[in-house]
């Protein structure tokens, strides 16, 4: 049986970098479960770009987690470019706003100031002058900051394999975590569909699977507020001329009326590097069509076909704020996961078990997790290392008194001195 210090459950943007993290410490055994082969993520972790922005409206920990992320996908482009590898983070800058006095503008102001954060405040007739693709109601104001921009998951995940693999980390695929147990030594017993190990730590990173594995350690309160949802993105050819939609100039963007009706988008990213991918606009509804589902990939991204709803949800932002795009075609489109948390705050989880100082969790991010991931990833690999997380953790732990109701009796996968129902 091999014995690790740590076991990282999930290939995801957060467990491939915390497994690279984690990998660096001389001498530390290091392994990642992965449950579906090696290749394109059957998790959130895919689909070319995710958008990076500190500028926040709902979560206000986040922005200096962004922050530290940013730090840490500067220095990857740097580390990318010593291997000849293309960028895994774009800087396109960003654009957030609605009606100015809706929840997010005025959030997304409050945070740039909160956080000392360089940006302008634009009208519509600003907006336009910068980027003349966009429509923008003449009521609508929008938060401008240059620090913003665009994670490649893919490329970020082959590079962490490759890094992780080189320091001795052993990655394994098809590998599905099942169960764990206490051992009397104090190390914990993993069984997998491939045979068991033993850890010191485990960091369980598994995405919109999370929820299922924290029912089966009894974290009820938790999985009632972490659901699987499918969400939807569609490219859509902009226009023969495209200059105006490409990153060089046109910013990530978030608009809307407010945190329930708004759209995230991309620009097109042509001829960076080697690989002229994403060929149309990016775009998808924030809140899509409200659907759950089980988390099988097979039944979400594969299996349940795109349909015209889907394309019409994309649609009623595109044809408003991208009017010239209204009859251009829809290249390319997915449906997908991501986890819908509905606490109060909506705020991830992240931190220890809390029966289990042995056992970190990060999930729950609500379809944000992209640009947090850097520094989650950084936050999970200190704690599983006995190191201060180096950031205050209390509005994301999973013992946050908002999760308490309503919830269920906790049961625990292994006995401890008490269960207190909460
Ligand atoms: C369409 C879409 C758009 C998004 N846009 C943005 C954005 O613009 N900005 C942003 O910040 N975020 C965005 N997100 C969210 C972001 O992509 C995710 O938060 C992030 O990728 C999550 O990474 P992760 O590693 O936590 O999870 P995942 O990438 O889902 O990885 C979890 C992994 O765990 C594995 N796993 C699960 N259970 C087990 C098990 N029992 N055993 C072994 N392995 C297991 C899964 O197979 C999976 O590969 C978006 C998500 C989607 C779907």
């Amino acid at each position: 049986m091999q014995n690790y210090d740590c076991i990282v459950i999930g290939g995801g943007l957060v467990g491939s970098q915390a497994v690279y993290r984690l990998s660096q410490t001389p001498g530390y055994k290091v392994a990642m479960l992965e449950q579906y082969p090696e290749g394109p993520s059957m998790g959130a972790s895919f689909g070319e770009t995710r958008i990076v922005r500190a500028v926040e409206w709902e979560v206000d920990i986040y922005t200096p987690m962004v922050l530290r992320s940013l730090e840490i996908y500067h220095a990857l482009n740097a580390e990318c470019a010593a291997y000849g590898i293309d960028p895994v983070f774009y800087e396109t800058g960003g654009l957030y706003g609605g009606p100015a006095d809706s929840d997010i503008f005025k959030g997304a102001q409050e945070s740039v100031i909160r956080h000392n954060i360089p940006h302008d405040i634009l009208d519509a007739a600003a907006v336009k002058k910068r980027f003349p693709v966009l429509n923008i109601p003449d009521d609508y104001k929008l938060v401008h900051d240059k620090q913003s921009g665009i994670l490649v998951p893919e490329r970020m995940l082959e590079f962490h394999y490759m890094l992780a693999r080189q320091n001795g980390a052993d990655l394994h695929f098809e590998t599905r975590f099942k169960d764990i147990s206490s051992l009397p030594d104090g190390r914990l017993l993993v069984t997998t569909n491939k045979g068991q190990f033993t850890t010191k730590k485990l960091i369980i990173a598994a995405g919109a699977w999370s929820g299922k594995l924290l029912e089966d350690m009894g974290l009820r309160c938790v999985i009632d507020n972490s659901t699987p949802e499918r969400g939807y993105v569609a490219w859509i050819d902009p226009a023969d001329d495209d200059a105006d939609y490409r990153w060089e100039n046109l910013p990530v963007l978030t608009i809307g009326k407010n945190y329930a009706d708004n759209f995230y988008g991309f620009p097109v990213i042509k001829n960076a590097g080697s690989s002229p991918f994403t060929p149309g606009i990016k775009i998808g509804a924030t809140r899509h069509k409200g659907e759950f589902f089980d988390p099988d990939p097979l039944a979400l991204r594969l299996g349940i076909p795109t349909d015209d709803a889907d394309e019409a949800r994309v649609r009623k932002y595109t044809d408003k704020y991208f009017p010239a795009t209204k009859s251009r075609p829809v290249i390319k489109d997915a449906a997908c996961v991501w986890t819908d948390n509905d606490s109060p705050s909506e705020a991830m989880f992240l931190g220890t078990f809390p029966d289990d100082k042995r056992i970190i969790i990060a999930c729950g991010d609500n379809g944000e997790g992209a640009r947090l991931s850097g520094a989650v990833a950084e936050i999970v690999s200190r704690l599983a290392q006995d190191k201060p997380a180096n950031f205050d953790l209390s509005s994301l732990s999973l013992e946050r008194k908002e999760l308490q109701t309503p919830c269920h009796t906790r049961h625990v996968y292994f006995p401890v001195e008490s269960i207190e129902p909460c």
